[in-house]
């Protein structure tokens, strides 16, 4: 049998998220808050690449390139390293990314890239580990990352890291709405922590009604049913989203909601075509910087070069 030559580099790439729900339970002592979320995968992408090399570096390409740190804090040399450690196999990696996610706005860009640098080690150096350990090294790197591993439509409880998949029908079409500058996720979850402290105490939000519109498969109903409780302290951190949410609503848009964190702003629109007039009419009232189009659910982190 001919011996295949062992490859010199590894593609994988992981989709961006927006949750459809999340409701944000009280403040735990390590720091986190509980949460149950219907997360969503959809079909914007980061790509990353592995080769082994002398030292492990890394660097990243795309829209907001500069402000993603190209050092070992990066989440996807985190993944290498935490890989490295697992398996006994070299952390000297040369680690590139290919920017396609929205830099800080909400749509785990950087899970994304933690999640495919953990498949494109798996592949790079074969290290036979289990889906159940690939996805312990994920949670161990951020709440997102097991998501982005799992990819398509899922409930995520304890700190959004413990998932079960979602039964559902259909696609949906969306448009993300992309902000100027980004918002910290700490810094928002913090806001929140001090409108819940000064304020009344706000009834945490459930998620019947966005499951039971998944079931049905059907779009209007999880329009009218997207929810997060992030959003007033995302608004109260960039007041100029009420503009854009509003200006959403009025264009036609089924419902829209600030995804995760923020301020990346997702609106659902009826199909494709509904979803590219959507976007070219947002573009056009000039209440955000750019705007993309993507359809979700789409699988999660996956190679796609070498082709297997
Ligand atoms: O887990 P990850 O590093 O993505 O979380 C970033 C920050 O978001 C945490 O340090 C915490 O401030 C906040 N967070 C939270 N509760 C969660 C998830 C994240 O408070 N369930």
């Amino acid at each position: 049998m001919p011996v295949r030559p062992p490859v010199e580099s590894v593609t994988a790439r992981a989709p961006a998220k927006i949750n459809l729900h999340l409701a944000v339970g009280a403040l735990r002592s390590d720091g986190y808050h509980d949460l149950t979320s219907v997360f969503h995968a959809i079909g914007l992408y980061d790509e990353v690449t592995l080769a082994p090399a002398s030292a492990l570096s890394v660097q990243v390409e795309g829209e907001g390139a500069g402000d993603v740190p190209a050092d070992e804090t990066n989440l996807a040399a985190r993944a290498v390293t935490a890989m490295a450690a697992l398996t006994g196999q070299p952390d000297a990696v040369r680690i590139r990314i290919r920017k396609g996610i929205p830099v800080a706005g909400g749509c785990a860009g950087g899970s994304a890239d933690a999640a495919a640098a953990l498949v494109a080690y798996d592949a790079l150096f074969g290290t036979r580990l289990s889906r159940d350990e690939l996805i312990e090294a994920a949670a161990a790197l951020g709440s997102d990352v097991p998501f982005s591993l799992y990819g398509g439509t899922a409930l995520g409880t304890g700190r959004g890291e413990r998932l079960t998949a979602v039964l559902g029908a259909g696609t949906y079409s969306w448009v993300l709405a992309l902000a100027d500058g980004g918002l910290s996720t700490p810094d928002v979850y913090s806001e929140l922590d001090r409108q819940r402290r000064e304020g009344p105490v706000s009834v945490v939000s459930d998620s019947t009604e966005v499951l039971a519109a998944l079931r049905k498969g059907a779009s209007d109903l999880l329009g009218r049913a997207l929810q997060n409780d992030l959003q007033p302290a995302a608004l109260a951190l960039k007041p100029e989203l009420r503009k854009l949410l509003s200006t959403g609503d009025d264009l036609g848009a089924l419902g829209g909601v600030v995804s995760g964190s923020g301020p990346t702003v997702a609106f659902l629109a009826r199909d494709d075509k509904h979803a590219t007039a959507l976007a070219a009419a947002l573009s056009g009232h000039g209440v955000c910087r750019t705007v993309r189009v993507a359809e979700g659910p789409v699988p999660g982190a996956r190679v796609v070069r070498p082709q297997g």
